[in-house]
């Protein structure tokens, strides 16, 4: 028989059971011989100390079992939001998933954001109401919950409700409406077919601690899920979900394959049109990973060899689909505890970069800054440098990386031989704002004749040679910050051509005349123009009990957040609100308290606004 795979997820609000619920999966498909326990810290799938601390899983990892013929290679998800980009990133590579709520707790806060997620991305999802066996646990108010608040296409896996099917199935409909009984087999067909399309959400019930229900959440999973059969044939493409890095310190990436084949000693291009040659390849089967000569569509295989890769990194076919993620909008400063390793923490923040791109690195003389989405994000970068490394660090306040844009249109110009330029070029730049978020446009008028062709070879080249260089100079503005939202125009060029001797014109213009040149012209050319500092945002919904809606709003005001009318539905009200990043972070944290725990904020990056106070200069 034709095996199938079925990449799956499991995801939870933290301490829902997503961890035991893994290990007795893996215990009833034969994979354990014994079910760890999280609360010895003891199980599989929870790599990072960290996460064994505080009970959150950051890192995926890969674990495989079988269930009748199907390879269910199960993710692990990182459940927290501040790593909201890293859960997305995951989840564009499952076939399906399992939310974990707790018949106890009930949604949590965190159950509403990974189910939006989930939709949004459209993955066929399970639910799995948990701790059945504990006192407190009431099934139905769960499941009256979960309707409300995540999804009201949901139906009991044991005796699959006909009016919620009927609702997206015309033959369904018509039976149920002339009062026909449907055999039970064409209702789980239907079921089936319905949950593959992300259109219902079967829930189970049971008890992750005694082995309860786990058996029929198996069968479900293998039976519910679309789990694909292994056709290796079409083009290549694959996404990357993961970078870990090998004992001798080699790059190793996992990559979940749609289509096609990759083979050992094949070569693969991916990123900017990087080509290198896959030297090995570990594939996931029952367990573990084993090694083999090549990874199929549907497959999730570990690729050696490829030491450009990068985290996101498309291969093969998918390379234009690259997802976009917002930016990281706040950043803060490293301190290593003892100032000698300084090089050493620059080095293990290059590998944390690689690994996560948007930790994005920066140095500022001796500092050393990384980007952050959240407070969470600092304390698993600690953890991570300590156990990975070694390397004792604090970290300064949290600030926001603002950006800068032109307040007008400017030009300034540099003229060859002129008292104030130092090099020997005729450079001249018009800069103009953008539509907000459109980023940095470069346009080069120049005639051919004017450029220094005999050191760049061709128009093509120069262009591109001025456009990095300008790129690097709006790296910092007026106030420090990157600029964007803009259009730069070359509108001057000229280069120097020797005489002589006795020369009076000077050396033959180089390229690091132009290169060196461009940073001047380009500040005098902010200068003339102005810059206004503008701030990331954030966009809140709130959703919070009625009755705290009268503590939340203030609090909101005083953070400095703007809002529309709460909107009400019964106990519960949605506040859409849009807030200075930097502020987020104090609403996350008063918002419990606010709320008496029951309060959920999802956040969305919103774009950068000006600064109404003093503007902020980059440290
Ligand atoms: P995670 O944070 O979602 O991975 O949750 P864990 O698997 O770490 O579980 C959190 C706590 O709940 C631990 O103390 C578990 O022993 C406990 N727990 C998990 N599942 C069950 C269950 O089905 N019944 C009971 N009574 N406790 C459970």
């Amino acid at each position: 028989m034709a095996r199938k795979t079925l990449n799956l997820g499991i995801l939870a609000h933290v301490d829902a059971g997503k961890t035991t619920l893994t290990e007795r999966l893996l215990y009833a498909a034969g994979v354990i011989d014994e079910v760890g326990s999280v609360d010895r810290g003891t199980t599989q799938t929870d790599s990072l100390a960290l996460e064994q601390q505080r009970g959150i899983t950051i890192k995926s990892a890969v674990v495989s079992f079988a269930v009748d013929d199907v390879t269910v290679n199960l993710i692990d998800t990182p459940g927290h939001p501040d790593f909201i980009a890293e859960v997305e990133r995951v989840l564009s590579v499952l076939d399906g998933a399992v939310l974990v709520v707790s018949a106890v707790e009930g949604v949590q806060p965190q159950t509403p954001l990974l189910m939006r997620a989930l939709q949004r991305l459209a993955v066929p999802t399970l639910i799995f109401v948990n701790k059945m066996d504990r006192v407190g646990a009431d099934e139905e108010r769960v499941l009256e919950e979960i309707a409300r608040r995540l999804s009201a296409a949901i139906v009991r896996a044991e005796s699959p409700d006909v009016e919620v099917l009927a609702e997206r199935s015309e033959p369904i409909l018509a039976a149920y409406v002339e009062g026909t009984t449907l055999p039970a087999q064409v209702l789980r067909a239907e079921l089936a077919a319905q949950t593959k399309e992300a259109l219902v959400h079967p829930v189970f019930a049971g008890s992750a601690l005694t082995g309860a229900g786990v058996e029929r959440l198996m069968a479900g999973i293998a039976q519910l899920l679309p789990a694909a059969e292994r056709d290796g044939d079409g083009p290549v493409a694959g996404t990357v979900f993961k970078i870990e890095r090998g004992p001798a310190g080699e790059r190793i990436a996992y990559v979940r394959m749609f289509s096609g084949t990759v083979s050992a000693r094949e070569r693969l291009s991916f990123g900017d049109d990087i080509e290198e040659k896959v030297t090995a390849i570990r594939v996931f089967d029952r367990g573990s990973d084993e090694q083999r000569a090549s990874v199929s569509a549907g497959e999730i295989g570990k690729l050696w060899g490829l030491s450009e890769i990068r985290i996101g990194d498309r291969i093969g076919d998918l390379r234009t689909a690259d997802p976009q993620f917002a930016p990281p909008t706040l950043e803060s400063v490293v301190v290593p505890a003892d100032l000698e390793e300084a090089a050493r923490l620059r080095v293990a923040l290059a590998q944390l970069e690689e690994q996560d791109p948007l930790i994005a690195v920066r140095q500022d003389g001796s500092e050393l800054s990384v980007s952050l989405y959240g407070e969470v994000q600092k304390e698993v970068i600690q953890a991570t440098l300590a156990s990975d490394f070694g390397l004792e660090v604090t970290f300064e306040e949290t600030t926001p990386i603002c950006i800068e844009r032109p307040a007008g249109t400017g030009e300034a110009l540099e003229v060859l031989h002129a008292e104030t330029n130092p090099y020997f070029a005729t450079i001249g730049f018009r800069v103009e704002p953008a539509p907000d978020g459109s980023g940095f446009e470069f346009r080069m008028p120049v005639a051919k004749r004017a450029m220094p062709l005999y050191v760049y070879k061709s128009a093509e080249n120069f262009t591109e040679h001025m456009r990095e260089y300008i790129h690097d100079a709006l790296g910092s503005g007026l106030f420090g910050w990157e600029v964007s939202d803009c259009v730069v125009t070359m509108t001057t060029c000229a280069y120097s051509v020797p005489d002589g001797p006795p020369s009076k014109r000077g050396p033959l213009s180089t390229a690091a005349d132009f290169r060196k040149l461009t940073p001047l012209v380009m500040r005098k050319t902010l200068e003339a123009a102005g810059t206004v500092v503008c701030e990331p945002i954030t966009s809140v919904t709130l959703e919070v009990p009625t009755a705290a809606v009268g503590a939340v709003l203030p609090a909101l005001a005083r953070l400095g957040g703007t809002f529309e009318a709460p909107t009400m539905d019964g106990e519960h009200s949605r506040i859409e609100s849009v807030l200075s990043a930097a502020r987020l972070n104090d609403l996350q944290r008063e918002l419990p308290g606010l709320t008496s725990g029951e309060g959920v904020l999802e956040s969305d990056f919103a774009g950068y606004r000006p600064v109404e106070s003093e503007p902020p200069k980059r440290r």
